[in-house]
């Protein structure tokens, strides 16, 4: 568990803000949550689980996206999107 390791140093009583690099995360990309370890999918679009805050583009890719969790109300700033390929549309 080395995402918890990483996680917990940041523990202090202000809103826990993480940044996840997808770049390392092997699967379909889910991941545990840095503060109450639910499983947290990028396909999930119901935001029962969580909300996005924050997007950022860049050249018509995805380059950041700040989400926060509903109950424990962390932030996590996802980063390290992967690149579409526009020549396979
Ligand atoms: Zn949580």
């Amino acid at each position: 568990m080395k995402f918890a390791q990483k996680w917990g140093e940041g523990k202090v009583k202000q809103p826990l803000v993480c940044e996840l690099d997808l770049t390392r995360i092997q699967g379909n990309g889910d991941f545990p949550c840095p503060n109450c370890g639910v499983t947290i999918s990028p396909e999930d679009e119901t935001e029962i689980v969580y909300r996005i805050l924050e997007t950022k583009v860049k050249s018509q890719a995805l380059e950041e996206l700040v989400i926060q969790r509903n109950k424990c109300a962390s932030q996590i700033r996802l980063i390290g999107f992967p690149i579409p390929e526009m020549d396979n549309l």
